[in-house]
């Protein structure tokens, strides 16, 4: 979430004067800091997972769910047990399946009906802290629930079915619109009212000259009308100038149209931070992470219904892009002066010089990412964007301050963007050990990676990577399946120096791909066949025990054969189905991330109880990725279908929703009683 600091938000305009000074000094804030923390040695391996909630009031006489905006009042409430814990005068007794864990933390998110827990403090290197986790997050939603009024429910869906309808689907309800968001579909009241969150949704919208815009593919049913035209769009407003978006053809036929950061920055997922035992490590994780993600994405769909329509996607995170694409319309690639000239082919602009802005974007701030970083040999030139767009001053002064290529070019990349909430008060005095400025810039570079530097003021924390692209899951089982097997699969590529590289623009078009309806199911990914080539030598590894997630030995995977001559890069990946990625191409082309994180097991000798454990884990996710069992999008499409008022007509009626929180809310009540819900709960979605 970055910082939350108080003070005066500049307006746009205002912002938009300061943005060099903060980008300046923010690269003189990261270069101190790196400076300094470059050569920090033997972190700890730790790891934490952020899991977001929706906070859901259900009514049950009136058969009505609608998400609540008590975010304030539960955190208020959850804030002072924590004190109460702190001073160890609080309430112990019902913790007492958690001995050694310290109260989780909860946080604010954009949303105020979104909730954010993360565990009292990270997971560390053994093997036993993996089989808290599902416990932990359990815990979580206990612990949250008993701060909520006794209707209230936190549930982990990654979107509300019926946020922006014409119901009254807010509680307390407020009528759209505001002066912040100006959105014909949702108040300002629907977001956070720290003055940090309104003015980035209003800059975002300032900037970009008009609102932000989402035109969701509609799922054609039966009965779908042929255009479908979103009836739920009023095209006579005249309150705020940007009214008139939807007169200038912002609401594209065939797809549900939104018009607000909340529709984006007011959904749930699952995130993952690991401490890398150094910067170098830290850096190779990055990499060999980044071509994961669309595969992730894919295998954790689960948001197929937005402002109660059915749509023809199954994943949150484009709509999250556009939800907070601040980029002007010559940034764009749009023409930007004469009306004809919105009309004319794009390509003929993309050579015009630009009249205001520095560069044409292709990304949205929130994006897969675009580069990659580590001193990799087996990183190949060909792996880069040729068209990669950066701020070449800023590179050159990373560079001039003893940056290397690879690094600078990573962050003056980040460095592009405009940072989008400034407080007056920060602008005064340059602070080499703060790093405020800096992480104006980083934390709204919302890359499906993160980098994430030592903070300066704290010497126990290392060089961190964020794993961001995954859905939140409806039960915890899930989040805890998909945490650790995310863990141990860094595991794997550090034991057995795993190379997943591929061109980073084919990662991009995967993200693309893995929103397609049943993309986990019907879609193929471009992924690497060879994961262990190599063109140096490995180096000797060292024995290890088997009680910690170590990088040890490779011993237990075939030793791979001596390093071919490199050929033409297109020979090293091709299309592979997610089947074939997780569990292995039945050619043999690639040994499957299932069957390279069962090696590493292998390798590190982990005790026969821990091993059926994380067994259920991974079991789960082999048959998500083979089709056996389904993805929450397809469980929650089924539930439409099958409900008896459905008209297959794509309308997620208010009546539906209030069936499917229910059942979402039985599925997680089950499973907190049931301890691990193994299998039961989860065939039931076949
Ligand atoms: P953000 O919201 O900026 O991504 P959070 O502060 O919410 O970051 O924390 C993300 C996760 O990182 C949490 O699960 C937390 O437990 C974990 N974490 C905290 N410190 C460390 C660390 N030194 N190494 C690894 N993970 C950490
Ligand atoms: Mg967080
Ligand atoms: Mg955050
Ligand atoms: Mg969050
Ligand atoms: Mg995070
Ligand atoms: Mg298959």
């Amino acid at each position: 979430m970055g910082l939350l600091a108080l003070g005066t938000a500049l307006e746009w305009p205002d912002a938009k004067q300061k943005a060099g000074q903060v980008r300046e000094w923010g690269i003189e804030q990261l270069l101190a800091n790196w400076r300094k923390a470059r050569g920090k040695e033997r972190d700890a391996l730790l790891w934490g997972d952020e899991v977001e909630y929706l906070v859901v009031a259900l009514d049950d006489a009136a058969k009505k769910s609608r998400l609540s905006l008590a975010q304030a009042e539960i955190l208020k409430s959850l804030a002072r047990e924590e004190a109460l814990w702190k001073s160890g005068s609080g309430d112990n007794k019902k913790h007492s399946d958690h001995d050694g864990e310290e109260p989780p933390h909860f946080h604010p998110e954009f949303g105020r009906f979104m909730l954010e827990a993360t565990p009292g403090q990270p997971w560390g290197i053994g093997f036993k802290d993996l089989l808290k986790v599902e416990s932990n997050m359990k815990w979580r939603r206990e612990v949250a629930k008993a701060h909520m009024a006794p209707n209230e429910v936190p549930i982990t869906l990654t979107t509300f079915p019926r946020l922006g309808t014409k119901d009254d689907y807010i509680q307390p309800y407020y009528p759209p619109s505001g002066p912040a968001l100006r959105s014909q579909f949702v108040p300002d009241e629907i977001a956070n009212p720290h003055i940090r969150f309104p003015t980035l949704a209003a800059n975002i919208r300032s900037r970009r000259g008009r609102k932000v815009e989402l035109n969701v593919p509609v799922f054609h049913d039966t009965n779908t009308p042929r255009p479908f035209k979103d009836p739920t769009v009023n095209y006579d407003l005249h309150n705020w100038p940007e009214d008139d978006d939807v007169r200038n053809g912002a609401a594209k036929d065939d797809h549900v149209y939104m018009d607000a950061m909340a529709f984006g920055m007011g959904s749930c997922c699952l995130q993952i931070t690991f401490q890398a035992k150094n910067m170098t490590e830290g850096r190779r994780l990055y990499d060999q992470l980044s071509p994961l993600g669309p595969i992730l994405l894919a295998l954790t769909a689960a948001t197929p219904i937005y402002k109660g329509f059915l749509v023809d996607t199954d994943v949150r995170w484009n709509q999250i892009g556009n939800a907070v694409d601040d980029r002007t319309r010559e940034e764009l690639g749009e023409a930007v002066s004469t009306c004809e000239s919105r009309f004319s082919d794009s390509r003929t602009n993309i050579s015009q010089p630009l009249k205001n802005d520095r560069w044409r974007i292709p990304k949205s701030r929130y994006a897969s990412n675009s580069t990659y970083i580590s001193q990799d040999p087996r990183l190949r030139k060909e792996y880069f964007d040729p068209d990669l767009v950066v701020d070449e001053s800023i590179k050159k002064r990373l560079m001039d301050g003893g940056m290397d290529d690879l690094l600078a070019t990573h962050f003056a990349h980040l460095f592009i963007r405009d940072p989008l909430v400034i407080f007056s008060e920060d602008l005064e005095e340059l602070d080499l050990n703060k790093s405020d400025h800096f992480e104006n810039l980083q934390s709204t570079n919302w890359q499906h990676m993160r980098f994430k530097p030592p903070p300066p003021d704290k010497d126990d924390i290392g060089w961190r990577v964020e794993f961001r692209s995954m859905e939140i899951q409806i039960t915890d089982f899930e989040n805890a399946a998909f945490s650790i097997f995310i863990v141990l699969i860094t595991r794997a590529i550090l034991s057995f120096d795993l190379n997943f590289y591929i061109p980073i623009q084919r990662t991009t078009e995967n993200m693309e791909t893995a929103h397609a309806r049943d993309a986990v199911n019907d879609r193929r990914f471009w992924f690497r066949k060879d994961p262990f080539a190599s063109i140096v030598p490995r180096s000797a590894q060292q024995s290890t025990n088997g009680s910690t997630l170590s990088s040890g030995t490779s011993s237990a995977v075939n030793t791979p054969p001596p390093s071919p001559p490199l050929g033409p890069v297109e020979t090293e990946f091709d299309l592979m189905t997610i089947d074939d990625i997780v569990n292995g191409c039945a050619d043999g082309s690639f040994p499957g991330l299932i069957p390279l994180v069962e090696s590493y097991l292998n390798s590190v000798n982990v005790d026969v109880e821990t091993r059926c454990f994380l067994a259920s884990y991974l079991d789960l996710i082999r048959k998500r990725a083979n089709g056996t069992l389904w993805t929450g999008a397809r469980w929650m499409r089924e539930f439409v279908a099958k409900h008896p008022s459905y008209k297959q007509d794509s309308v997620v009626s208010e009546e539906i929703t209030y069936d499917l929180v229910k059942a979402v809310e039985e599925m997680t009540i089950k499973e907190g009683k049931n301890g691990s819900v193994g299998w039961e709960l989860l065939r039931g979605r076949k």
